[in-house]
Parts: C-alpha cells; structure tokens; sequence
C-alpha cells in the first residue's frame, strides 16, 4: 500500500468509524454468532499476493464485525465496561501512526514525561496522595503483579529475587472472598503458592470483615508465617462493595503489611467529592491501581497503578543490559523498570486527550448522570414485587433477580434467572452479565457505557421486565 491508498482507505474508515459509533445501538450488543462460524469462515492459509484493501475491508464488514460484541453500544450492561470515547479513537490513531515503543526515557521522552504528568492530574484529581507516583500499566491485573512481587521482595529483603522460592516460603497474602480473580492469579505467578492466599469472609453487604482480617493475620503470626500483602477492593466485581479501607489500614500499619488497593473499576468515582471517603486511610497504604480503561471513557488498555514508595518497584524489576544503559538513566523515569514487560505503548496520550477533551468536569458529570440512572433503575426493582435487590447499590452496579410469588427453592429460583439472563442476552437487545451472591445467581446490570442515556435503561428495563413475564409464565 502507498500513501495515496493509504490516505484514501484512511478517510474511508473514519466516515465507517463516525457512523459505527453513530449507529452502534442498533447492532447485536452481544454477537450472535456460534462457535466456530468466524473460524470457520475464514481461508486456511495466509495470502501469497497481497491483496487490496478494499477486499480486507470488505471480509471485515462481514466476517469479522458480526463475530464483535458491542462493548461501545449504550445497551451493553455486561462485566464491567471497556469504554471508549471520541477523544480517546483520535489519539489511539496517533498512537498507530507514531508506533513509538515507550520502554525508557530515550526512546520518546515526550511518552515519559507526558506520562509523569498524567499521573499527577490523576492524583489531583482523584485524591491519591501527591507524594505518591504513578505509571500506566496495561491492566489492573499486571498493577496487581506487580503489587504483590513488591511486596513479596519487600518482605524478603530484596533476597527472594535473587535466591528463589526457598527465601519467600510461608508469605501470606489477604484479601476477600469477593475479590477478583487476578489477586490469586497474581498469588500463583510470583510463586506465593495459592495455598497462602487467605480469603477472608465477608459481612452482610460483600465488603471484608476486617476482625476476620486481624484474627486471620494474627493466627499465621503465630503459627510463624509472615503477612506479606493484604489486597483491599474498592468496588468488588460482582456488586461494587466498598472494603473498609481505613480499617485494614489500621490492621496492616500495626504489622507492618504491604496494603494494596484495588479499584480497577470504582477509581474512577473518586472523580466525585462525595465517593472520596473510599479511600480515607489511603496514606497507610503502599499502592493504588484503577482502569481509565474501565470507566474512565479510555479505551483499553490502561491502567493507571499508584505506589507511596518507587524505589521498592523499581528494586523489584530493574534489569540493566549494556545495550539500554543511557547517560540520563537516574535523571528520568525510565518506566520499563516500574512493571513486568520491557516494552510499553504510548498510552499517556489517549488519557491527555480524553482528560483535555471532556474536562474533569465532564468526566465528573457523566459519572455522576452513571450513578443517577442505577439509582433510577434501582428504584424500579425496588417497587416490582416480582423482582428483590441482592446488594447495595454503592455506585452503579445493580443487583438483582426475579423472584416471582410460590417458588422459594434457591436451585429452582437460580435455574430461572439464568434462563431469563439467557433469553435476554439472545435479543441481542441488550447484554447483562451474572454473577452469584450468597448462592443466587444474580443479574448485574452496570451502567457505565460511554454513550448510554435514560432511555437506553428505561429500554432495558422494559426488556427484562417483558421477558421475566414469558420466563415465569
Ligand atoms: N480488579 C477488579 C475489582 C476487577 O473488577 C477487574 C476486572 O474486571 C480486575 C481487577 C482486572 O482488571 P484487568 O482486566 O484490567 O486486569
């Protein structure tokens, strides 16, 4: 391709892309497609020729985009979102055009610095300590990695690195039932053991029981193992619970435990004064992750990972090779020694255009309208006798399930709700997930979508409502 097709191909698919974005409401939010049907539709072997763009882009229209869920649709209510926005397309193309490859200073100080910076309006704007410093990674699970091997090598006087699994035997890490799964993945990859990962109960409304906490840590004291992180979640992924934060903190300042806060989706509420009591207690803890990528109208991936002390992260993965010394090494932040992969993309730049473009009040004020509709649509569960709530509404993740009058069995009453779940997602209507609180499969419906307005949940609404009446028929 030369330049002249490419600029002519380019401009194409920005008028493709404008009126995608346009018009994404009325695609299948989930796709509709059956194992295998894309595999399947597609040649054996890669071409020998090239071939035109014109083709390419014809077999993604339809080969490819009828295998997409939606994640941009105001109707996708599902997991958590990924969310994108106009600014953050515009600057995700610069990204492509400029292919810079961010691993040290030198290799784009303007990614480096522009970086740093980022990370300082995130902290003023969020309430994470200014003293702290911050890095993007590229997803909470890599921030929370990276978290827990600091810790690990904090805990083993920097040795463990060095000697092997022998110096971190019987290193224990906490955090709740309800905690993501990345935390016990995270627990298996720095060689921990899964074994030595404590789930501690939670109370009636999912957040940690921070007496089971203390007692859980105490015990292993005891018993001679050695506390070594506790992972406090600020919006747990099934229903948003909140962790008492300053609780835990008292509990790991006391013991000398690496406090690590996950608010991979929650973080960005801290963009509103009234969620800011979340995190109280912060300045007791070591490190801090949320995703822009989530909730933060930033398209994936970037994850925006805070430590009190950088040294720590830094004495953890440093690796010096001849060929990436640099005069300026130690005048600037070279950040491929602040996580796992060497090589890093440009991803400072999608948040300073999204930051600029949308203001902070904008952010705050679509965050804000986010939580306002789950309360709307909180109130409507509320008032139907034939559904109940499952959870707290904290922000806006809502809880729920149709429970009609006469059956009271929990498998009869789960067995019904994933149904309705499923004939809800096969409208391609809209696309809620599930998860299980208390045994209860649970529908969650997250309203957090880039574009999604009142009447994509008063739609929704009117969706599930008509389908739990041909489910419980
Ligand atoms: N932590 C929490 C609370 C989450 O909900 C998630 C994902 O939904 C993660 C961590 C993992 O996020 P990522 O996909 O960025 O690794």
């Amino acid at each position: 391709m030369d330049n002249k097709e490419f600029r002519k191909q380019a401009h194409l698919l920005v008028d493709w892309i404008a009126d995608y974005l346009d018009e994404v409401e009325n695609y299948p939010v989930k796709s509709q497609v059956q194992p295998g049907d894309v595999f399947n539709s597609l040649p054996d072997f890669a071409p020998t020729e090239s071939e035109e763009m014109d083709q390419i882009i014809h077999d993604f229209k339809t080969k490819v985009l009828p295998g997409i869920t939606h994640w941009q649709s105001p109707n996708f209510f599902a997991y958590f979102p990924a969310n994108s926005s106009y600014p953050s397309v515009l600057a995700e193309m610069l990204t492509a055009t400029l292919g810079a490859q961010c691993m040290i200073w030198e290799t784009s100080p303007a990614a480096a610095e522009l970086e740093e910076k980022m990370m300082i309006w995130l902290k003023g704007i969020t309430g994470i300590p200014s003293c702290w410093s911050g890095v993007i990674q590229d997803t909470a699970s890599t921030a929370t990695l990276a978290a827990i091997l600091t810790a690990r090598e904090r805990c083993a006087n920097f040795e463990s690195n060095k000697s092997g699994p022998e110096e971190f035997k019987g290193l224990r890490v906490y955090c709740s039932t309800e905690t993501h799964s990345s935390i016990e993945k995270a627990v298996k990859i720095a060689g921990l053991g899964s074994s030595n990962l404590v789930k501690v109960k939670v109370d009636k409304d999912f957040r940690m029981d921070f007496v089971a906490l203390r007692q859980a840590i105490e015990s292993d004291i005891e018993d001679g193992l050695t506390p070594a992180c506790v992972i406090a979640t600020l919006g747990t992924t099934s229903c948003t619970a909140i962790d008492p934060l300053s609780e835990i903190a008292k509990i790991t300042s006391r013991y000398d435990i690496w406090l690590h806060i996950d608010a991979a989706f929650a973080g960005t509420a801290l963009f509103l004064p009234e969620y800011r009591s979340m995190i109280e207690g912060i300045e007791h803890a070591d490190s801090f992750v949320f995703n822009p990528h989530k909730w933060m109208f930033t398209n994936f991936d970037c994850s925006a990972y805070f430590v009190k002390d950088p040294e720590l992260l830094i004495r953890t993965f440093e690796i010096l090779p001849e060929y990436l010394k640099t005069s300026t090494r130690g005048k600037v932040n070279d950040y491929r020694d602040w996580g796992v992969p060497l090589g890093r993309r440009f991803r400072a730049l999608k948040l300073w255009f999204v930051i600029r473009s949308f203001g902070v009040d904008g952010i705050r004020n679509k965050v804000a309208e986010h939580i306002r509709l789950a309360n709307w649509l909180k109130g409507r569960v509320l008032e139907d006798n034939r559904f109940e709530l499952l959870a707290p509404v904290t922000m806006n993740v809502v809880c729920f399930r149709v429970h009609p009058l006469g059956i009271a069995g929990i498998e009869e009453l789960n067995r019904l709700n994933e149904k309705l779940l499923n004939q809800l997602n096969g409208t391609g209507k809209i696309y809620i997930t599930h998860t299980k609180l208390n045994g209860c499969f649970t529908l969650r419906m997250v309203i957090a979508q880039t574009y999604v307005e009142q009447r994509h949940v008063e739609a929704a609404w009117e969706q599930i409502r008509k389908m739990a009446d041909e489910v419980c028929a």
